[in-house]
């Protein structure tokens, strides 16, 4: 590992989306295609993981490699010791890092669960392209349904009602309990307007107290110097506020005057706190002319470290503005320009996508950074240049039902927050539980059979946006009509539209 990687692995391991890490994504990767990717190898991760009265058995194995005081409750503990043992050793070597570098990362309660979560997820569904972790990497949280704007696009309907089943405070927690013993890593409260709840900061400092990566999305209008203050005192270590355009778009798609001004002022009282804030931006025709100009706002006045574009799902009551989606095309131009700006050493904003075509995007360019569309940030991006063709087949573009999953106020689990369809309960039964059985995240994981994108070259490292397939043609494995490769179907998407875009 060069000492510029390195010194950015340490960086990283204390830094916000870093959900697939850096160094470490890179590392995981030469694991599982040197000594994973065979039954012999798996058979003996398999003696290293699975569950125990205490947690994971590969996290305590891994404590005890650290050195802390952790009983063995019979053979398979004491066999699987020597698995992780040799397994960490080795593969220190073939990291190129020292045992003491190897072990100072295992040190990080987050990187160890990350690596808990990936290698049980290797020894659970074997080495597949992309990976499927054991447990959601990422579970977004809608943790309220009321919200005090009324945007057009809103994923959740959300309007000014809380709604009667909402998980309690005590069944948040829980929640979270669950999430820690299946192994999540990271926690993403949304909405509604989290910041609602009056219980918001109780149950985000609850994870944040468990060592999970916690961040927030929010509309940004209730942000005051103070509430920024209380969100980093939480444990937060990221927020999203939302950001749609200057103040005519914002405030028109937002469905509420003056939203604009409080979402900006939210944004700098984060940056102020020492948060590491992302402004982000619902991609439609309403904004995507001005978005360079928004991306040289957000970096000179507002200050926020990043900018995620969101590709617009016609979702919920998105549908009723789903001709204000982009077209394949103005999509792959957006997409160009934001990664020409993620790879500009004078550009300090991070630009990134939740667009899975942008993982293509980064392998076209060939010799640029691999980018994991919802979970990079330039760090990552800078420490991984020329591994996107390396990578990009790991990490794999949309990660709905693959890594990551939505849950609703109540408790509801769906593949992803933009696909309504509801998979379980976590009231009812465990997070893992519904991950292993859901026959949909089976279909969602199984690319070679999407239309369309299924005999894509790229279908491993994108994959298409589910939700845009959901949301246009009512299946899960359907084309995604907003990539370039893809043009057919949305031309078809065309043909049938009955109404004009609203201007
Ligand atoms: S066709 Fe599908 S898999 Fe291929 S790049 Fe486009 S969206 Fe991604
Ligand atoms: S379906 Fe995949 S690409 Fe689409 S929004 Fe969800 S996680 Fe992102």
């Amino acid at each position: 590992m060069s000492e510029e990687s390195e010194g950015m692995d340490k960086e990283d391991r204390g830094d916000a989306g870093n959900y697939i890490n850096t160094a470490d994504a890179e590392a995981v990767a030469r694991v599982v295609k040197n000594w994973l990717g065979n039954p012999i190898s798996r058979s003996f991760l398999r003696l290293a993981t699975g569950d125990t009265m205490e947690g994971p058995r590969l996290e305590l194995l891994l404590r005890k490699y650290l050195g802390d005081n952790v009983n063995f409750h019979g053979i398979r503990d004491a066999l699987g010791f020597r698995v992780v043992k040799f397994a960490i050793d080795k593969g220190a070597d073939s990291f190129g890092v020292t045992k003491e570098q190897m072990g100072e990362a295992l040190r990080e309660p987050i990187f160890r669960r990350a690596l808990v979560n990936i290698l049980e997820g290797i020894a659970k569904f074997g080495v597949q392209r992309p990976q499927t972790t054991v447990a959601p990497f990422l579970v977004v949280w809608n943790f309220t349904h009321i919200c005090n704007l009324r945007c057009k696009h809103c994923y959740e309907n959300s309007d000014g009602t809380f709604l009667p089943d909402e998980l309690t405070t005590e069944e948040a927690k829980k929640a979270i309990d669950m999430f820690e013993k299946a192994g999540v890593v990271a926690i993403a409260f949304s909405g509604g307007e989290p910041l609602l709840r009056k219980d918001f900061f109780e149950v985000a400092r609850y994870a944040a107290d468990k060592n999970f990566y916690v961040t927030v999305a929010s509309n940004g209008t209730l942000i005051t110097p103070e509430v920024a203050r209380k969100i980093k005192e939480a444990g937060v270590q990221y927020i999203e506020i939302s950001f749609d355009g200057f103040e005519k778009e914002h405030d028109r798609l937002r469905g509420v005057p003056g939203a604009w001004k409080k979402a900006c002022e939210g944004i700098k009282n984060c940056v102020a706190a020492g948060l590491d804030t992302c402004a982000a931006t619902t991609v439609t025709r309403y904004n995507l002319k001005i978005i360079p100009k928004m991306v040289e706002f957000v970096e000179k006045e507002l200050g926020a470290n990043r900018m995620i574009m969101f590709n617009f799902v016609p979702t919920r009551r998105g549908k009723e503005i789903a001709n204000a989606d982009i077209s394949p095309d103005e999509r792959e131009e957006l997409l160009k320009f934001l990664y020409s700006k993620l790879t500009d050493k004078t550009c300090r904003l991070q630009t990134l996508s939740t667009a899975p075509q942008y993982a293509r995007i980064a392998q076209e360019f060939g010799t640029g950074p691999a980018v994991a569309t919802h979970f990079t940030n330039k760090a990552a991006a800078e420490a991984l240049q020329g591994k996107a063709a390396a990578l990009g087949d790991f990490i794999g573009g949309c990660g709905a039902g693959r890594l990551y999953c939505g849950m609703e106020p109540n408790g509801d689990i769906f593949p992803c927050v933009f696909i309504p369809i509801k998979i379980g309960n976590i009231r009812e039964q465990n997070i893992k539980q519904i991950w292993e059985k859901s026959p949909e995240l089976r279909i969602i994981r199984e690319r070679e059979k999407f239309e369309g994108c299924g005999t894509c070259k790229y279908v491993y490292s994108c994959g298409g946006c589910r939700a845009r397939s959901y949301g246009y043609f009512g299946k899960l494995d359907g084309p995604d009509p907003g990539c370039i490769n893809n043009r057919k179907y949305w031309e078809e998407l065309q043909k049938e539209k009955t109404h004009k875009v609203q201007e």
